[in-house]
């Protein structure tokens, strides 16, 4: 579905508009023209799925070509190795994220305790998927005529990083679990979870005066999307912790 100028969400699960499996975050498609790089890869349950709502847009699936994990959880990166195989594209992330991954690492990347506590089925794993490059913060990935911007953006997991496009004056960001619509934020009771880190994430992000804000979950803002990092910044300067996401 086509949501902005470049811009198509590929899928979306249970916290979000129901486009593919359950367990699916919201997965962004880049259109940079002869290329496209997806951000983020589900759960890894319905890559048929996720095929289908890109050639459903009209959009050449074979020129899917790079693929930019915000961070491990598993609905976010547990699909990353069968989208890897389907397409033949590359995989990037943070150090930290990339070694989580490649390892398919349930304790790094919490799916033990998730699962534990019915956020997952039974049968739900995390397949190992190679990394074929890291990401520092700043790191510039060419997406076609199009540049992404990596930004380090830790607090909700560890290796946590948000993804910034500039089209002329316009701001995008692609902001994966560390802020929300709403200006809420997702703390949960994981070993890399850190409020101090998520503050600071959501101050970096509000820096940067945000047109278009795309989250991980629930709804997304094509305009304006300062207004949404601008609450969770009043509740930081009422000396609060944003909101938790719902
Ligand atoms: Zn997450």
């Amino acid at each position: 579905m086509k949501i902005a100028d470049r811009i198509h969400i590929v899928a979306s699960g249970r916290l979000g508009f129901g486009l593919t499996d359950d367990f699916d975050c919201h997965v962004y498609l880049v259109v940079g023209g002869s290329e496209y790089a997806l951000i983020d890869a589900g759960g890894g349950r319905d890559i048929d799925g996720i095929v289908a709502q890109i050639t459903g847009d009209g959009l050449d699936p074979t020129r899917v070509r790079q693929l930019l994990l915000t961070h491990a959880h598993a609905d976010h990166a547990a699909g990353a190795a069968g989208l890897r195989r389907r397409f033949g594209l590359r995989v990037l992330a943070s150090p930290a994220v990339a070694r989580y991954v490649r390892a398919g690492d349930e304790h790094a990347v919490s799916l033990d305790v998730a699962r534990r506590a019915g956020s997952y089925p039974p049968e739900f794993t995390f397949p190992p998927c190679p990394v074929d490059a890291e990401l520092a913060d700043g790191a510039e990935v060419k997406v076609g005529d199009l540049t992404l911007t990596a930004l380090e953006t830790p607090g909700h997991a560890s290796g946590h990083l948000a993804y910034v496009l500039r089209q002329g004056d316009r701001v995008s960001v692609f902001s994966g679990d560390a802020v929300f619509f709403g200006g809420t934020i997702l703390l949960q009771h994981t070993w890399d979870c850190s409020l101090q880190e998520s503050i600071s994430s959501v101050e970096r992000l509000a820096a940067l005066s945000v047109d278009g804000l795309y989250p991980g979950h629930l709804t997304f803002a094509v305009r304006h999307g300062r207004r949404q990092v601008d609450k969770a910044i009043q509740s930081i300067a009422n000396l609060l912790p944003p909101p938790q996401m719902a």
